[in-house]
């Protein structure tokens, strides 16, 4: 069809470009055929001109004669006694030429005789007038009157026989190429050409005489005229052009080359330069056809290529938008399943839900999979830049990691260079990305041994080259595998990985990460023996204080809390914070301390209760409407209310250097939000005053519930819910459940705010999620809130692009916040 298309287009562009061609040769031979006609008609008047020059010269011809002869008449008129003796002076040695005198009888008075009534002009000369006249054998005759007193008594002639006429009168123009000859009234010639051709069969030719007739015509209101002609023998100018009152003209021919030799030439080259500017015609023409079709073509090709594209975007955008579409029953699925695992003592149907439990995991990882996979397809990935501190992005992917490792017995090692910068800026959520799915593969093809994450650096002006090496001892991967490794959809050794799954996507979304980011990614590996994925990613330095020994925090986290423990009920303890999800976990946390705790919501209820009552600490959220931590502060301090109460803020934006922030602005402390149990710990036993503390014995506290007993849930990280909770299971608890609680609150908080525009406090419930949802392990969700409320600042600071980002992930969020609460809810009740 296209193909047809296109002969037919090609057919009509040649029939179009010939037709061109056809006028252009058509209107240049009219060009051609006026410019000759032109040139024609410029000729015959100069023609015509010429000839009225030469009648006049044989005017001149015929003048010279009379006045010879009246010349002698005038001799003779003033010797009448002897006549004989006057004309023998006149010469007549020449043959053919013969002068007399004639009587008014006809008799000859001396000289020649001369048959008077042949010619009518002698007669007329006895009337007085000098006449030429013309008999066909007698040959020309010019003759003047004799005067004898008043009246003509003789007339005097000089006849020139036929035989002579030529010879005496003829003459030719043109330089000699063209030739005259005269004739009489009825243009019958007198005096013929001179040894030319152009008499006699010549001048009878059908052409010459149409000639004469077209002349004749002119003649009718002209004395002289000129035509071209064309006969067989050539191509020619005539002329006939009246010689005075004689009843002569002068008739000449003169052939075409004669004439216009030099006007040939040049309508010679004119019509060359027509002919070859034809040509070039023709090429630039052919040419333009060619690139037009070549620019056609690629015009096709692109407009394909964006088809194309576009289908391809089309197919990623719809399976981005399926593939979190079908989450959502997944976690339903999954959730259904776990309670039925739970509450079902029936082996048979615990059996087939643990079924369902391993494919829809599986599933999960797929949807996973090709989300990010086709949102990278589809150009939705974003960048998602930010100041992040590398000790949280190294502790949020070993909490991934280490549970999944330990599960299957394998040995999970951390070597983190100990003088790393401790605050980079980049895309954070990328690099937690390559990282936890190098870490997941790591895991997944190694059957025993160990699993090692080595993270270096190296600087490089700003920036620092962070070397990321994910070392394994598993099955290995073959060297004629390693070059297809990063390829869309492939997987290597079936043979060996049937029973592991998988879908080919998790290196290609690794290599596409890391290379968004500019850094590469190298494989080697020993078949059998191990795979090492090194990546080097280049992140830019805020700062480069050392982020110190990682193992310390990391065993913080996984390890029981070896704590010397105290009470100390006499404790006076306020907290203020805005949100009361936040109050109730500061509480919670605050109940093993049996201390007495007070909480209020604003920076005003805290001054009037410290005006009134006296606190040992005070933990003062520093995010609050109307009157922020640090401005509250500043009227306690003012108002002399501080007394010896110990002041910590609390905040969700812990970045380095805040600490220096908050002792500066006169508090004594802060802690970060989500609480860290083991720096609140720190905190109440440094500022609650010794006498009021007291010991209780040591105990050890289950940080983790048993790997048996976690609940399979995708979007709450239970090693971080427990690390906030003390690593109390009930603590756990009663978090999940305050969350549960106050999430349809917070849903018609962020709802109403996005929806009436109002993103200042849109930006302030994002932040609370921040916290709180970290808080019971919902990292995802709270990192994904961060990078809204980062946008949001940016948006509130003047930078109006930054809001496209707020709308166009709020249903993603909301989304994600539901799907979060519903795992909560599903925990709660299976920690029941
Ligand atoms: P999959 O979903 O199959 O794991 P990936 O893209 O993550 O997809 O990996 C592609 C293939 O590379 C896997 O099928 C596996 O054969 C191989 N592979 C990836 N990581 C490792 C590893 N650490 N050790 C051995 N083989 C690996």
């Amino acid at each position: 069809m296209g193909k047809n298309r296109k002969r037919f287009s090609n057919l009509r562009t040649v029939i179009s470009v010939t037709s061109l061609f056809v006028v252009m040769v058509f209107v240049g031979s009219l060009l051609a055929m006026k410019l000759n006609q032109l040139l024609i008609e410029h000729m015959e008047k100069q023609v015509t001109e010429q000839s009225t020059l030469i009648s006049e010269q044989i005017d001149q011809t015929i003048s010279i004669q009379f006045v010879q002869l009246n010349n002698i008449a005038k001799a003779l008129e003033n010797n009448w006694d002897n006549p004989e003796e006057v004309l023998r002076t006149v010469k007549q040695e020449q043959e053919g030429i013969s002068v007399g005198v004639l009587r008014l009888d006809g008799s000859v008075l001396t000289g020649a005789p001369l048959d008077m009534s042949l010619y009518e002009g002698v007669k007329r000369s006895f009337r007085g007038e000098a006449v030429v006249s013309y008999v066909e054998d007698g040959g020309m005759v010019f003759s003047v009157p004799v005067y004898h007193g008043e009246n003509v008594k003789f007339v005097l002639y000089k006849q020139y026989a036929q035989s002579v006429l030529s010879k005496t009168f003829g003459r030719d123009c043109y330089d000699g190429e063209g030739h005259v000859l005269w004739a009489d009234t009825d243009f019958k010639i007198v005096i013929p050409f001179v040894d030319s051709k152009y008499s006699g069969e010549f001048l009878q030719q059908e052409e010459i005489q149409q000639g004469f007739k077209v002349i004749k015509e002119k003649m009718d209101v002209d004395t002289a005229a000129s035509t071209f002609v064309k006969c067989d023998d050539g191509r020619y100018f005539m002329f006939v052009s009246e010689v005075a009152e004689h009843g002569i003209y002068a008739v000449g021919v003169i052939p075409e080359a004669a004439l216009s030799d030099g006007i040939m030439y040049i309508t010679t080259l004119v019509l060359w330069v027509f002919g070859l500017l034809l040509v070039l015609f023709a090429i630039i023409t052919v040419y333009l056809f060619i690139t037009a079709e070549k620019a056609k073509e690629s015009d096709e090709l692109r407009e394909a290529k964006e088809e194309a594209e576009n289908a391809n975007k089309a197919k990623s955008e719809f399976l981005a938008n399926m593939s979190h579409e079908i989450r959502t029953p997944i976690h339903g699925i999954i959730g259904m399943n776990e309670m039925v695992l739970r509450e079902s003592q029936d082996e048979n149907i615990r059996g087939y839900a643990k079924n369902i439990k391993h494919a829809s995991e599986n599933l999960l990882e797929i949807i996973n999979g090709i989300l990010d996979f086709s949102k990278i397809e589809a150009g939705k990935m974003e960048v998602e830049e930010g100041t992040y501190a590398l000790n949280s992005l190294l502790n949020d992917v070993v909490n991934v990691i280490e549970p999944i490792a330990s599960e299957k017995g394998l040995k999970f090692n951390v070597n983190i260079n100990d003088k790393l910068p401790c605050e980079l800026h980049g895309d954070v959520s990328k690099v937690r990305q390559v990282m936890i799915n190098l870490l997941n593969n790591a895991v997944k093809y190694t059957k025993e041994g160990m699993v090692t994450l080595c993270v270096d650096g190296k600087r490089d002006g700003d920036n620092v080259k962070l070397r990321i090496k994910i070392e394994d001892t598993g099955i290995g991967i073959k060297e004629e595998s390693l070059g297809k490794l990063f390829d869309d959809f492939e997987r290597v050794d079936l043979e060996k990985n049937r029973n592991i799954e998988g879908t080919g996507l998790g290196l290609a979304i690794v290599n596409k990460l890391v290379q968004y980011m500019g850094g590469n990614i190298k494989v080697s590996s020993v078949y059998g023996e191990g795979t090492v994925f090194t990546t080097i990613i280049s992140q830019k330095i805020i700062n480069s204080q050392p982020i110190g020994d990682f193992k310390a925090i990391d065993e913080s986290v996984n390890d029981s809390i070896h704590t010397e423990s105290f009470v100390a009920p006499e404790a006076r303890i306020l907290v203020v914070d805005d949100h009361e999800m936040n109050l109730l976990v500061m509480e919670n946390l605050l109940k093993e301390t049996q201390a007495m705790v007070t909480t209020c919501s604003s920076g005003k209820e805290c001054i009037e209760l410290m005006r009134h009552n006296s606190y040992d600490v005070v933990f003062l959220d520093h995010m609050m409407p109307e009157m922020n931590g640090i401005e509250t502060l500043e009227c306690i301090t003012e108002m002399g209310l501080k007394k010896n109460a110990k002041i910590v803020a609390l905040t969700a934006n812990a970045i380095v250097g805040v600490k220096e922030m908050y002792i500066s602005k006169g508090f004594d402390d802060y802690l970060s939000k989500p609480i860290d149990t083991k720096r609140l710990e720190r905190i109440l036993k440094n500022f609650v005053p010794k006498d009021k503390q007291k010991k209780i014995a040591e105990k050890d506290i289950d940080i983790e519930i048993k790997s048996e007993n976690r609940i399979d849930v995708q979007l709450i990280n239970q090693s971080i819910g427990l690390k906030y909770s003390s690593g109390r299971k009930d603590m756990y608890k009663s978090f999940l459940e305050i969350y549960c609680n106050f999430a349809a609150k917070k849903v018609e908080q962020l709802t109403t705010s996005f929806e009436c525009k109002q993103w200042e406090n849109y930006v302030t419930y994002v932040h609370a999620v921040k916290s709180t949802s970290l808080n019971i392990g919902g990292e995802k969700l709270s990192w994904f809130a961060a990078d809204i409320e980062e946008q949001g600042n940016k948006y509130l600071a003047g930078e109006k692009k930054a809001l496209d980002y707020l709308i166009s992930t709020h249903d993603e969020f909301m989304k994600l916040y539901e799907d979060t609460y519903q795992e909560a809810k599903t925990l709660v009740k299976c920690l029941e």
